[in-house]
């Protein structure tokens, strides 16, 4: 039977119990290595820089958006910009439930933040300890987990805090 053909009598259709051991590795390539290498080792938040366009992008990337050219070895210092530890709040969202669609135990903030002098931006947790002041355009801050806490990833990243 090929994959195009279809199982219509769903009774012929044979299951073999048992385990298949499936392993994969996910990489997040050279400039998405760097830039979570980045956040977890000295808690910065690094993007990319195109002397081309004289643009800086985020989060770090190894072509350039608009001319396509190689932006170098992502950590090159010539081409590696970090960016500020305050941002803008550009727009957000409440959500209820989790990526399985399980509720929460309390509902989250999702925004989309950019940085001064960066094109692109990092979407991740928004905490506001007065809801008032949670708007779009809002100042918010950095907030990094423990240094012992972190794995090299996105949420090394706790939260951004409206200022
Ligand atoms: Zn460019």
């Amino acid at each position: 039977m090929s994959i195009l053909d279809r199982h219509i009598e769903n009774h012929k259709v044979k299951a073999v119990p048992g385990s298949m051991m499936v392993t994969n590795l996910y990489t997040a390539g050279v400039a998405g290595e760097a830039f979570l290498r980045s956040l977890k080792d000295r808690e910065e938040i690094l993007g990319s820089y195109c002397a081309t366009c004289k643009k800086a992008f985020l989060p770090a990337k190894l072509f350039c958006e608009r001319c396509l050219s190689r932006l170098s070895e992502a950590e090159a210092e010539t081409m590696k910009r970090v960016a500020p530890s305050e941002g803008q709040l550009q727009t957000f969202t409440k959500v209820y439930v989790d990526l399985d669609n399980r509720p929460l135990e309390s509902p989250q903030v999702i925004g989309f933040v950019t940085f001064k002098g960066f094109e692109g931006g990092l979407i991740h947790r928004i905490f506001a300890s007065n809801e008032k002041k949670l708007k779009a355009g809002a100042k918010v801050k950095v907030v990094f987990e423990p240094s012992h806490q972190r794995k090299g990833s996105i949420l090394d990243i706790a939260h951004f805090e409206v200022l």
